[in-house]
């Protein structure tokens, strides 16, 4: 809980904990890095701390206690991707008129807003920036402060412009975190009214290290997996359960394999009639749809040769065989196939039919 859960580019954490403590926090933040670094979670960490309601020090600098309403509250955004698919899903089930207005937001709290890329052209459109200008003025209603997090840097032409006015004058109890893999897509205007920071990717050998403290039962091999699944990620990795993920996986394989060599189809339903619909099997359905789209990935990453990419590094032979079969418009074509049944899911019309539909409409 706090900061000592946060791994990782200790000295730039440092930095910003002490703005915090001289009460000097910048009003525009932007948080650089490539994913997985853990800039939206230092972004969601400092939130926490500034609105904490029983706020303590660890390493004599601010820090939040994870407990109290708001840092609860603040905590239900973590899983980003998560929240995102539903404010999606809810605006697929609106008017058509209703929906082309309908920006995507998540706020976990009345204090805190997340603006992510809205889809699907995944960027941060000027509505989404208009809503911050108009709501930016309020005082905080439960909090200390107002907190913003685009949590993209990618920001059509027309929203750019429209976040320059907002990062003109921001109100004192607000504080606007950009997160960027790149902020050269920033405009430069953007970028000299804001405090940059930059977090470096964990590197492979520091999680492995972690983890063999950690995760003792792992083996070398495994703990090689859970580093490349996380995305340099190290809370990512140490939580995976691993033995869940090999399973999915390899349900996930059989899917991927018949549909790909178009072969006996035994094996196929035997995979599928274990994956039962409602509440139970949702879970299960979900780790593998992420399995499918894991593997999808890697088998993009070896058609369009950058092996070094592929992050199921311990069944690398497998994917290579199985990749001769495929092209890059059939890996499209799948990764769409496979949103459709994701979307259905959520609706809760997923039955091991649409698994089996999925795999039969890939054949090759
Ligand atoms: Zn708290």
């Amino acid at each position: 809980m706090g900061f000592s859960g946060f791994h990782g580019n200790a000295e730039v954490v440092h930095r910003l904990r002490e703005m915090l403590a001289r009460d000097r926090f910048p009003h525009a933040v932007i948080v650089a890095g490539p994913q997985g670094a853990g800039k939206y979670t230092l972004a969601l960490m400092l939130a926490r701390t500034m609105n904490c309601l029983t706020p303590r020090e660890t390493d004599d600098l601010p820090d939040y206690c994870g407990v109290c309403e708001n840092c609860r509250k603040i905590e239900e955004a973590a899983d980003l991707e998560a929240r995102c698919a539903e404010a999606v899903e809810a605006r697929e089930g609106l008017r058509e008129t209703d929906k082309r207005e309908t920006r995507i937001f998540v706020q976990p709290h009345p204090d805190v807003l997340i603006i992510p890329p809205d889809p699907p052209q995944m960027m941060i459109k000027v509505d989404q920036v208009r809503h911050v200008n108009e709501t930016i003025r309020y005082k905080p209603a439960e909090a200390k402060r107002r907190v913003f997090i685009f949590s993209d840097a990618a920001f059509m032409k027309e929203a750019a412009n429209a976040l320059l006015k907002v990062l003109e004058e921001p109100p004192e109890f607000a504080t606007i975190f950009l997160l960027a893999r790149n902020p050269g897509e920033l405009l430069p205007t953007i970028r000299s009214r804001c405090v940059s920071f930059t977090l470096s990717a964990l590197p492979l050998d520091q999680i492995d290290a972690y983890l063999a403290k950690h995760r003792p039962e792992w083996n070398a091999r495994q703990r090689q997996l859970a580093a490349r699944l996380s995305g340099g990620g190290i809370g990512r990795a140490r939580s995976l359960d691993l033995e869940q993920y090999v399973a999915s996986r390899k349900d996930a394989l059989a899917l991927l394999t018949t549909a790909i060599r178009a072969g006996e189809h035994s094996d196929l339903f035997r995979t599928t009639e274990t994956y039962r619909g409602g509440g139970e099997g949702k879970e299960k359905t979900d780790q593998l749809l992420s399995a499918i789209y894991g593997l999808l990935k890697d088998l993009m990453a070896l058609t369009s040769g950058a092996p070094e990419l592929v992050r199921n590094t311990d069944i690398t032979a497998e994917l290579k065989s199985l990749s001769a079969g495929v092209d890059f418009s059939w890996i499209a074509a799948a990764s769409q196939q496979l949103g459709q049944v994701q979307s259905g899911m959520r609706r809760n019309v997923l039955r091991p039919l649409s698994l089996d539909a999925f795999a039969l409409s890939l054949e090759r």
